[in-house]
């Protein structure tokens, strides 16, 4: 109803309101004269119906105004609110909630349908030192090339967040250990072309990513699987950065690459 009122906008909306309070008024007034002058009563019904819509003409314009207005403004503040829970401000990616509310959902799809998915942690490798480098604005720049980068590499259908700082997850629904790890390399190598250039000063960076697979006949939940893809990204930091790690539920050990 609101979003429709949204839609409308105010002078939309307060119009057809108007319009309808007039009808509406003219219809009791003619009903209710033409009852009272079948009772003896002598109205002019014209008159009444005139005087009926002057009122509602002058009346329902200004409170509506008013009302709908207020009305539009709490559902601005709501829907930015909205905006900010679900979205991180400075990536644009989801915030750590949606995602987890977006994986779990899909989760529980993958379950029931029996789908293969995959689901990868990215760190960005020694951010500290960038941001002591370059500054902290700078680092903020690389955060944000980084979520265009993920962007432009992942489908409509992945499910990219940002879990704090300068760590990223991904779900990449339909996806198999190998196609992910396919992903993988075509994000490092995006990465490494992908160089900001910030206050005439080149910079560049590289990231680990930890992966691991969903298996539909185990009772995984998101936790389980981003903390196996956690164990994959430690050895992928471990083994030096700038690589990707995949855990392996078999052997319950991680395979680096
Ligand atoms: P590693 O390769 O082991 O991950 O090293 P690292 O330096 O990336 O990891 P560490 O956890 O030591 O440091 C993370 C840094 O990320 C420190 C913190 O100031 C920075 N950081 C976290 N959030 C933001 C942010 O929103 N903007 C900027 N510019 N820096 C951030
Ligand atoms: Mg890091
Ligand atoms: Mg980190």
């Amino acid at each position: 109803m609101i979003k429709l009122l949204a839609k409308l906008g105010r002078f939309n909306t307060v119009t057809f309101i108007t319009i309808g309070a007039a009808a509406a008024s003219v219809a009791i007034t003619a009903t209710a004269a033409s009852i009272l002058n079948n009772s003896g009563y002598n109205i002019r019904i014209d008159i009444a119906i005139a005087f009926a819509a002057c009122i509602t003409v002058l009346i329902v314009p200004p409170i509506s105004w008013f009302l709908v207005g207020s009305m539009l403004k709490i559902y601005r503040v709501e829907e930015k609110m909205r905006r900010l829970a679900s979205y991180d401000s400075l990536t644009g990616l989801f915030s750590r909630h949606s995602f987890f509310d977006s994986a779990n959902n899909y989760l529980s799809l993958a379950k029931r349908e029996k789908i293969v998915f995959s689901v990868m942690i990215i760190d960005l490798d020694k951010f500290k030192l960038i941001n002591d480098k370059y500054g902290h604005p700078a680092g903020d720049a690389v955060l944000k090339l980084f979520a265009d980068v993920v962007n432009s590499v992942a489908r409509r259908s992945d499910v990219v967040g940002r879990l704090g700082g300068e760590e990223f997850a991904i779900v990449l629904p339909n996806t198999t250990t190998r196609e992910a790890i396919e992903f993988s390399g075509r994000l490092h190598d995006a990465i490494n072309k992908a160089v900001l250039k910030y206050n005439e000063v080149f910079i560049s960076y590289t990231a680990s990513i930890g992966l691991t697979a969903f298996d539909p006949d185990t009772s995984d939940n998101i936790d389980d699987l981003l903390a196996r893809a956690d164990l994959a990204l430690y050895q992928a930091k471990r083994a030096g950065r700038n690589q990707t790690a995949t855990f392996n539920p078999d052997i319950k050990q991680v395979a680096t690459g």
